[in-house]
């Protein structure tokens, strides 16, 4: 029996570097995705990828993904570590989400290959599975949205996503938006390193004054060491600006949905200090080209790509991506995963 599953990629529209805070965000699933197709069987993975060279082969239960080659199969052997399959699988990797761009292709890989490997359960418990995965395969202690999107993506909305309390609700991306991904042409560099000193800083100033979800501006003023309170401080006004866009997006107000959007690059350029030349002035070229209303660097930063909100057919770069459904078997089908509607 031949097994095919599939998982998005995923664009995060407002809300970075804030996941790993307990704070909100509003990414979506999309229209690119990565598929896992092949015959469950035997006591070895086996796989290859139309899109990276080597094959990845691999026992049930691999000891250290973090060391496996080629690289990819980390990612593969991180999945295979968490849900311990009972049965092997060979079979092929095949993805339209461009590689190490930040659209999320690692969360794509993660939950395509755990549910050909077998995985059945809820989209919150698939999406944990494969993000301690990504931490096992990358040694970056990464937070959960990638895979929480991938996981739970609805066709035509976006999602409004609490990461204390994992709540998932879904927004209608309005009639008119276009939702546009320029890549800045610079590989995201450091990413690593640098997200790991992120965390701990947001974490240094939870430690001061409690979860950022909840804190006050006021409450910075609690924190000393500067550059802590400007991370802190990019950290709640994001959570506000992600609430503002959920009720902008909500009302059909682009041109209000997309001023936060400039204004979340801003605080990830000056307060976060995620971005880079090259990203700010795509931002800027994009924010001031007629149609578009607002653009921001998406995922990580330090490199990769460039969201844009947009009137229908003002751009003619990039991947203009549409809202999708999440994660799932297609053969054999599995029931799709269901979320709220916000408000409900
Ligand atoms: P992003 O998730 O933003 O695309 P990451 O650096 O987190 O970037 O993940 C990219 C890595 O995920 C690749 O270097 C590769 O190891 C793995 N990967 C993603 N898609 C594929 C694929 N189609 N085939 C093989 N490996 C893949
Ligand atoms: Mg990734």
């Amino acid at each position: 029996m031949t097994v095919h599953a599939y998982a998005p990629g995923r664009v995060n529209l407002i809300g970075d570097h804030t996941d790993y805070a307990g704070g909100l965000a509003v990414p979506m699933a999309i229209d690119l995705g990565t598929s896992v197709v092949g015959e469950p069987g035997g006591e070895r993975i086996v796989l290859h990828s139309e899109q990276l060279d080597g094959l990845v082969e691999l026992p049930l239960r691999p000891e250290d993904p973090a060391a496996v080659e080629p690289t990819w199969g980390r990612y593969v052997a991180g999945v295979a570590a968490e849900l311990q399959p009972d049965v092997g699988f060979t079979g092929v990797v095949r993805s339209t989400v461009p590689v190490g761009s930040g659209l999320s292709s690692s969360a794509a890989l993660e939950l395509a290959t755990a549910l050909a490997l077998g995985f059945r359960g809820p989209a919150r418990e698939l999406a944990a599975l494969c993000q301690r995965a990504e931490q096992r395969a990358s040694g970056v202690p990464c937070g959960i949205m990638d895979q929480l999107t991938s996981a739970c993506g609805v066709a035509d909305h976006a999602l409004v996503i609490d990461f204390t309390t994992l709540a998932v609700e879904r927004v209608p991306v309005p009639a008119g938006a276009e939702v546009v991904v320029v890549h800045s042409g610079e590989a995201r560099a450091l990413a690593g390193s640098a997200y790991a000193d992120r965390r701990a800083q947001v974490e240094a100033a939870a430690a001061l004054i409690g979860s950022l979800h909840d804190a006050d501006p006021g409450d910075l003023e609690r924190v000393d060491d500067p550059l802590v309170r400007r991370r802190a401080r990019h950290v709640l006004t994001e959570n506000a600006r992600v609430r503002a866009f959920a009720e902008a997006f909500s009302s059909g107000d682009l041109i209000g949905a997309g001023r936060l959007m400039a204004q979340s690059h801003a605080s990830l350029r000056d307060d976060f200090e995620v971005s880079t030349p090259t990203l700010d002035a795509l931002v800027e070229r994009l924010c001031a080209t007629t149609g578009v209303h607002g653009a921001r660097l998406t995922g990580a930063g330090f490199g990769g790509c460039v969201v844009a909100l947009t009137d229908p057919g003002t751009l003619d770069e990039g991947w203009t991506v549409r809202a999708s459904a999440g994660a799932t078997r297609l053969n054999p089908a599995s029931p799709p995963a269901g979320t709220r509607r916000r408000g409900a």
